[in-house]
């Protein structure tokens, strides 16, 4: 199998299975995370069953507000920066 018919078996397990023996031993090495950009990260998974090792390509597709700054925080930030607020 290539990687694109390795990625299709790996979506369609909703990637929690691995792609090459299909057990549900896999793991993200998080403190691998490398983001290129702020739109796309790569980070090592790993099978303890069969061993196999590849990296999962993360794209951005939204955004959650966790917090939101104050109108006053905003004028403060905007204020210290170069570029134009809205
Ligand atoms: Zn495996």
């Amino acid at each position: 199998m290539n990687d694109k018919e390795l990625f299709e078996t790996y979506a369609t397990g909703n990637g929690n299975h691995c792609p090459f023996c299909g057990s549900d031993n896999v793991y993200s090495l998080d403190d691998d995370l490398a983001w290129s950009g702020c739109m796309e990260a790569r980070g090592t998974v790993r099978c303890t069953s069969c061993g196999a090792r590849w990296i999962d390509i993360m794209t951005t597709t939204g955004l959650i507000v966790v917090s939101a700054p104050s109108p006053m925080e905003l004028l403060a930030a905007c204020a210290e920066e170069e570029e134009e607020c809205v």
